[in-house]
């Protein structure tokens, strides 16, 4: 059984970015496999379906991701416009207008990848709560508190 383990998908990064469950690394965080169909985009499965480690383990708990995807469409920015600069190049002159050009491409690219950026976000944010459990078949997954006991408090 342990032997299984060590299969295809091991390598963390490459996992992440498929957006496969940071905990056993097989199961598949998305409803959909498309990005692009958007209307289905951002629904994720409640637990990973292999290894039923619960996606959201807590209440609003994504809302951290916007800070990855922030960083990532600034990384995706800034290679833009190093690629940009490297293989058209520009100047800040003002007979100069490819940096028009440039700023058009890299608005396109990051409205182009915004689903892909989005999803990426998430399964990054989960992974840095949800380490890589090796024994997952053999343990269960943890259970987290899903309720905000202050909040219910509150309602009383
Ligand atoms: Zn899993």
């Amino acid at each position: 059984m342990k032997a299984q383990n060590t299969t295809k998908s091991s390598n963390a990064l490459i996992n992440t970015l498929q957006c496969k469950c940071p905990r056993c690394r097989e199961g598949k965080l998305f409803v959909s496999a498309n990005p692009y169909k958007l209307s289905q985009t951002m629904a994720m499965k409640k637990e990973c379906p292999v290894c039923k480690q619960p996606t959201e383990i807590e209440v609003g708990f994504y809302t951290g991701a916007a800070y990855v995807a922030y960083a990532l469409t600034v990384a995706l920015a800034v290679s833009i416009f190093v690629a940009y600069y490297v293989l058209i190049g520009f100047t800040f002159s003002i007979n100069d207008n490819r940096i028009f050009g440039c700023l058009a491409t890299a608005v396109l690219a990051i409205v182009a990848l915004t689903p892909v950026v989005m999803r990426v976000s998430r399964s990054i944010w989960l992974s840095l709560f949800v380490s890589y459990e090796p024994e997952w078949k053999t343990s269960d997954a943890n259970s987290y508190e899903r309720t905000n006991p202050i909040g219910m408090e509150a309602a009383h």
